[in-house]
Parts: structure tokens; sequence; C-alpha cells
């Protein structure tokens, strides 16, 4: 019963290959050969099907016969193909029918160290060793009764082919438009593309160096300081691929790199392949949409949710280290009759000096933002009860101090009420909707008690 045989071929085809390349590399036959792993599963599963077919075939056995047509045999035809296609790529008989042998070799330690029986083991090494007999007749038959024109033929050919697809992806890698570096095992630049070389200014013309002119040997990270660290980190990793982020200054400049292995099919490294991408520019924008989402447009100030959310932070970093902060609730006085008296326009204008002025009185690392309408609010940290009412107070006569005309050459003044409260050290069960609403409660005193003024709660 041979379908027991072909169903154990067809589901060892992971085996067989894993052990045809342990063969391959240990014998030195991988440096010859693809260096694609997909490759060897392929001539694998051409083999397993051949041999199964060959076995489903011929009820009468595998067995050689002197006056056999060769050409007609399933398996014989196999050998004749194979035989074609790499002498065509200049594979010599011995490296090919050597290549052969340990193929041949694997499939029958299959059979060997199967479970099946003796009798049946011995029966099925034996098909095995009839199938690659004939296959290597195929070949050899071949091999022989072509003349040495029509071998010379078939390798110009093959070699015009050979150099058309070289050409196809030496394109396709020129026409990238992202600089790539081939790096190889030493950390010398050993090829790059147009876009690479632009970057360095170095002035090429696409596929130069491929054509007789030589980069000189150029160390890497010579040619970029800046990623000596990222080079070492991809190096100690056990990794295909890394990604990396990395900034540089003067000018400020973003980049994205890719650092792939360049393995071979033993697993050998030969070196780093490079995609360095500037995303300066996507970044800037980055940078600008996330301002713009934070920021109110009229005036500039933190818009309510950001401000919150920065807040919230600071609230935090308030309960681990217990450093003061003061909250300033400020709103205009009589806004309204502002807008009516002068116009909802000078309002604005209003509004926007307003926001101006307070950021010349408050410090760097305050938070200044729009609560909402005519309303501001300040975080002040690492500030303690004195210093929170000096700078609300500050505050309130700088603002008193606004002068907006409007089209009539009126002066437009204001006056702003201003709520603080201020968190000290103890207080660390404190809460951020708390210390709002309190600041609002100071603010809504100020009002009271006549307008213009500070109330600290
Ligand atoms: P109070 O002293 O009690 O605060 O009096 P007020 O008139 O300022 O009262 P309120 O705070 O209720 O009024 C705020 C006004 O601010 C109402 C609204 O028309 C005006 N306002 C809100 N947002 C803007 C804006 O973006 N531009 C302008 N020009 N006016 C605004
Ligand atoms: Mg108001
Ligand atoms: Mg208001």
């Amino acid at each position: 019963m041979t379908t027991k045989l072909v169903d154990y071929i067809i589901d060892h085809e992971d085996w067989l290959m894993e052990r045809i390349l342990g063969y391959a590399i240990k014998r030195g036959y991988s440096q010859y050969t693809s260096t694609l792993k997909e490759a060897w599963r392929l001539s694998i599963s051409g083999l397993s099907q051949s041999l199964v077919e060959a076995i489903q075939s011929r009820a009468e056995g595998l067995e050689l016969c002197p006056v056999e047509d060769y050409t007609k045999d399933p398996a014989a035809r196999f050998g004749i193909d194979e035989a074609q296609r790499h002498r065509e790529r200049g594979v010599s008989l011995a490296m090919f029918l050597g290549l052969m042998k340990y193929y041949q070799q694997v499939y029958v330690e299959l059979i060997k160290e199967s479970d099946f029986d003796n009798s049946a083991k011995s029966r099925y090494e034996n098909l095995t060793n009839r199938f690659f007999d004939r296959v290597e007749i195929g070949f050899c038959t071949t091999w022989a009764s072509s003349s040495d024109d029509i071998i010379v033929k078939e390798l110009q050919d093959r070699n015009r082919q050979m150099t058309n697809e070289k050409n196809k992806y030496l394109t396709i890698f020129e026409s990238l438009s992202r600089p790539v570096f081939i790096v190889d095992s030493l950390g010398q630049i050993e090829g790059m593309n147009h876009a690479a070389a632009n970057i360095l200014k170095i002035d090429t013309v696409p596929g130069e160096n491929y054509y007789g002119i030589d980069y000189p040997k150029i160390e890497f990270v010579d040619l970029f300081p800046w990623l000596k660290d990222t080079y070492r980190d991809f190096l100690d990793r056990n990794e295909i691929t890394v990604y990396y982020e990395k900034s540089i200054n003067d000018p400020l400049q973003y980049f994205y790199i890719s650092c792939s292995r360049s393995l071979d099919i033993s697993g050998k490294f030969q070196g780093t392949i490079f995609v360095i991408e500037d995303i300066t520019k996507r970044k800037e924008m980055e940078k600008e949409l996330k301002n713009l989402a934070s920021t109110d447009p009229l005036t500039g100030a933190k818009n309510r949710r950001s401000f919150l959310h920065l807040f919230e932070q600071e609230v935090l970093r308030f309960k681990r280290y217990g450093h003061s902060f003061g909250l300033i609730m400020l709103d205009i006085d009589h806004f309204k009759k502002i807008n009516d008296t002068f116009g909802h326009d000078i309002g604005d204008k209003v509004l926007k000096n307003l926001a101006a002025e307070s950021l010349g009185v408050l410090r760097d690392s305050d938070i200044f933002g729009r609560w909402g309408g005519e309303e501001f609010i300040a975080f002040l940290p690492e500030t303690n009860i004195h210093e929170s009412s000096m700078i609300a107070e500050r505050l309130r006569s700088k603002l008193s101090r606004i002068e907006v005309s409007d089209r009539k050459g009126r002066l437009v003044t204001i006056t702003v009420s201003i709520g603080l409260r201020v968190v000290t050290s103890g207080e660390t069960d404190v809460l951020v909707d708390e210390v709002i609403r309190e600041a609002d409660d100071a603010l809504y005193m100020a009002k009271k008690e006549g307008r213009n003024r500070v109330v600290l709660l």
C-alpha cells in the first residue's frame, strides 16, 4: 500500500525542507543556491510531488529497464526539466548531482525514521531510491546530449534575462524616494540609492556605482554620528527589523529610521539595511495640530479642555511633592456693557489684549487658559499664599491699564475681578473640581464685594 507513503511524504514537507537546508548549509551548497527559504520549500514540494506522481502512476513499480523510453517517465521528466533549469543558471553537473544525493538521503532518512514496519520501510526505501535513479538518468541524459553551442546559447539567453531582472530591481531601488543605505557586517557602506546619495550631497547619477564607480569605503557612523547609539542598540538586539525615531538640532530635524538585518540562508549576519526618512515636516505639522487643538483661537490661551488636562497633571504632581500652588479665576467686569457700547469686535480686541497682557505678568511655568466667554483661569505652580496674592494683584492692576480704542477714537478700559485659591502642602487629598469651584466662589465674592478686586478664599 503506497498511499501510506504518499501521505507520509506530503505530511512531512517541512521536516524535509529543514533537513535538506541543514545538509546544504553543512556541506557548503547553500552559498551557491538561493538565499530565500521559500525557494527551498518549492524545491522540496516539486520533488515530493514528482515522487508521489511516479509512485501513483506506475503500478508495476519503479524498477529500471534497459529499453525504457525515459522521456515518458514522470520521474525522469522531472530530472530533465531540472537539468535544463540548473544548467542555464551555470550550475555544473557535479554540483547538481552532489546536491541531489543529499535530497535523496533526506527522503531515505524520512522513511528510516518513520514508524512503518521493517518490510514496508525496505519497500519504500527501494521505491525512493529507484525514483531518484530515474531522476538522475533523466538529467544525466539531458546534460550529456547537449552540444557546447546549445549550452552557450542557453547561458546567453539566461544571462540576458538575469540582466533584465537585475535592471528592473535596480531601477526600483534607485527610484525609491526614501534614502536606503546598505551597510556591511563591518559597518561600512556597501551601497546606497540615489535618494541616499542626495542627502549626503554626493553628486551621482542613479545607478552609477553599479557601473564602475565605487564609493570610497566609508564607515556608516562616521557619516551619521547621531546614529551611533541607534546602530549599537540595533546590533545588540536579535530582531530582524527595528524602527527608531530620532531628532537632531541645528536645525531641528526629525527622522524615522528602520534598521533591517540582512541574513543569508544559514542565518549568518551579512549587514544592515538602513532606511532613513526625514519626517520633520510631518512632525511640525503634528505639533501645529496639537497646538491648534489645545489653544483658544481668539486669545491664544489654552482652551478649557487642554487647561483642565494640564491642571489635572499638576494636581497629581502636587500630591507627590506637596509644593503649594495657586489657582486664579478671573472675569471682566461688566463686559456685556463693553460689547453693547463699542461692539462685539472691540470686545474681541479687549479679550486678545487681556490674554497678551496676562501672559506678560505670568511666569513661563504658569498655565493660562480661557475658561469660557470673558472668564480666564491661571495655574501658578510652586507658589505660596503671599506670592499668589502678589501675582493676582499685579494682574488686576495691569489689566486695569489696558486701553483699546474703537473706530471713533474712544478709549475702552476694563477692570477685572479675581478669585484666588491657594493649596498648601498639607492638603494632599485635594480634588481638581473642588479647587476650581472654590476659586470660582472667591471670584463670585469679589463681584459681590464691588468688583475690581482680588478675593482670596
Ligand atoms: P459681570 O461683571 O457680572 O461679570 O458682568 P458681565 O457683563 O461681564 O456679565 P457676564 O459675565 O454674564 O457676561 C459675559 C459677556 O461676555 C456676555 C457675552 O456676550 C460676552 N462674551 C462672551 N464671549 C465673548 C467673545 O468671545 N467676544 C465678545 N466680544 N464677547 C463675549
Ligand atoms: Mg463678566
Ligand atoms: Mg463672565
